[in-house]
């Protein structure tokens, strides 16, 4: 996901560029379990001036919050970059109160000759990708992601603890002499 300084032309252009989830540390740490495109436009500005506005898409290996089953969760995530030169070398990149998050602004030297995006990308999926979400319920009470019913996942787990005061009442009820020493 590297921008070659030498593709922003005097001309309105486009690009493509895919990379793997393996290429960078930023994509693995990002949760990205697919290739990931992405698309650039490219338009000039006066005093050798660019932007670039980018589209990412991919998926991410994420886990239902609800279910805690492992999910495919697609993403598509966009930022506008705003490239300028200055004489010191090396990537001077701004802070500016007024840009939203997904606006970024580098000042680039004369000796730079790319610009890496990953970080850009890693960004926007953590502003906009929870990588535990809380997907609905439908009319039926299963989870819209999953189609799992929330009582499926909690029986079992009743059965674990063994120790839900509920429990212990319907046993009562039943005349149980596990309820010895009950205050009842
Ligand atoms: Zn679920």
């Amino acid at each position: 996901m590297i921008l070659a300084i030498t593709s922003l032309g005097k001309e309105p252009s486009s690009l493509q560029l895919s990379g793997n989830p393996s290429d960078f540390v930023e994509f693995a740490d990002s949760g990205i379990s697919t290739p990931i495109r992405l698309n650039l436009d490219v338009t000039p500005l006066s005093g050798d001036s660019h932007l670039v506005q980018g589209r990412a898409v991919g998926a991410l290996a994420a886990e239902c919050g609800r279910c805690v089953e492992p999910i495919t969760l697609p993403f598509s995530v966009h930022f506008n970059l705003l490239l300028d030169r200055q004489d010191p070398v090396g990537v001077e990149w701004v802070d500016d109160d007024h840009q939203g998050v997904e606006d970024y602004q580098a000042h680039l030297g004369p000796d730079v000759t790319e610009i890496p995006l990953q970080s850009i990308i890693a960004e926007q999926l953590v502003l906009n990708y929870n990588l535990h979400p809380l997907p609905d319920l439908d009319a039926a009470g299963r989870c819209v992601q999953c189609g799992r019913t929330p009582i499926a996942v909690a029986e079992p787990k009743k059965k674990d603890e063994g120790v839900d005061p509920r429990w212990a009442k319907l046993e009562g009820l039943k005349g149980s002499s596990g309820l010895e020493g009950s205050k009842e």
